[in-house]
């Protein structure tokens, strides 16, 4: 069998052997910002990803262990974004509205919960829930605003002691977790346990589509052992007799996708599946020339970036990163980008700032010095919410500074 974690020869998935299209070289944790004591010690781990020419998955050869991935000092909560609690309280009120909606006393799960973002809508409508989430200090804060939360890894033991004590679900769901477990197949195993017959299994996450397309590989770091399609989370799910059927794109995250999942045959399959499966064959992610192409494509990306950052160099011009996000370790890291042609990152998140990002030692600093001192150029890390910040930031376009974007292309604009 596969190991959950560590390096792997065989698909997570289908257990087919499988070997890396390509390599962004070592690569520490992407979310691993340090103290400038800690940077003699960093771990780094080869960060490669394979595509799987027997079951379609896109995943990564090496994940490092948790207890390397999730200190509690980092402890993510996802309350803390407004646009994602208006993109979590959309999510519940479709559920709510559509694949719960007429039922008897349904009683809803959330794997990952975090801090109860999503699970406090059907707290507020008086629905039976349960949150799953493994951080304890995070579910306690959900439990704190009496969001039912358990703080355990879910697997089939667990789904087994959750219909023992609540039945069924008639909902399962999960946003930006089930790119995160190696062991796919486990939780698969426990989904079908724990769902009602004519339950509905939801969830979202990036979508593996739009960074082919987009050639935005600052997607692939530790924590996203997979990337998914709806071809690759069709074949996943078959083994435990779920279909997808229904398919919703989503804008989050540079673009994730949101698949329902029911038991065969138990549900209609929309019309959208079909046409999404196709348009995947039509862009070839079933296909591993796909991949060689996506590299060949990182490849002149770090090309034309890092073109661009050693022309302003020669010039003189004062470079400052914006966001340091957990994608921008993959960037810095694979482009070779230092302090030399980015003074510092800005991020308004206070414990990051002050600490080094990870493995390129670049300062992250208060968002106040990008105020108070505009760079001539900010390099745009947190490209994802591009819209709101250009939008944000007039005064720095307007005091003549101007953004360097890397996806689709590397470019500099206004
Ligand atoms: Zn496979």
């Amino acid at each position: 069998m596969t190991p959950a974690n560590g390096v792997t020869r065989h698909c997570r998935v289908c257990n087919a052997e499988i070997a890396p299209f390509m390599s962004f070289g070592r690569m520490p944790i992407a979310n691993g910002f340090l103290k400038p004591e800690e940077a003699a010690t960093e771990y780094f781990f080869e960060l490669a990803p394979a595509f799987c020419d027997s079951c379609g998955m896109f995943q990564l050869m090496e994940q490092p262990r948790p207890e390397k991935m999730f200190h509690e000092q980092y402890a993510f909560y996802s309350s803390t974004s407004r646009y994602m609690q208006a993109h979590f309280e959309a999510f519940a009120h479709a559920v709510i509205n559509n694949a719960i909606a007429g039922r008897d006393d349904p009683f809803v799960v959330e794997l990952g919960s975090n801090d109860g973002i999503m699970l406090r809508h059907f707290r507020q409508c008086g629905l039976r829930h349960l949150g799953v989430e493994p951080s304890a200090n995070v579910a306690e804060v959900a439990r704190s605003q009496s969001i039912n939360t358990v703080s355990a890894f879910f697997d089939r033991k667990l789904a087994d002691d959750i219909v023992a004590e609540h039945g069924r679900a008639d909902a399962i769901l999960a946003a930006n977790v089930m790119c995160h477990i190696p062991d796919l197949p486990g939780v698969g195993a426990g989904v079908q346990r724990l769902l009602k017959p004519d339950g509905v299994f939801i969830f979202e996450d990036p979508y593996l589509g739009d960074m082919i397309a987009k050639s935005s590989y600052d997607q692939i770091y530790d924590e996203h052992v997979f990337m998914f399609s709806a071809t690759s989370v069709q074949r996943a799910f078959a083994p435990f007799e779920l279909e997808v059927v229904d398919v919703m794109p989503q804008i989050t995250h540079g673009g994730s996708m949101r698949y329902a999942l029911a038991p065969v045959g138990s549900r209609p399959v929309l019309k959208n599946v079909g046409a999404q499966l196709a348009k995947e064959a039509a862009l070839g992610l079933d296909r591993p020339e796909t991949y060689l192409r996506f590299k060949a494509n990182c490849e002149s990306s770090r090309a034309a970036l890092m073109q661009t950052l050693e022309r302003l160099r020669a010039q003189g011009k004062r470079v400052v990163g914006y966001g340091a996000t957990s994608k921008s370790t993959t960037v810095t890291n694979y482009c070779g980008i230092t302090s030399g042609h980015v003074e510092f990152i800005s991020d308004t998140t206070p414990i990051k700032q002050g600490r080094l990002s990870p493995g390129a030692h670049i300062p992250v600093r208060p968002y106040d010095e990008f105020v108070k001192k505009y760079p001539d150029y900010a390099l745009l890390f947190a490209w994802n919410h591009a819209a709101e910040i250009r939008e944000k930031e007039t005064g720095f376009i307007a005091a003549g500074g101007r953004w360097i974007v890397y996806v689709p292309e590397v470019a500099i604009v206004a």
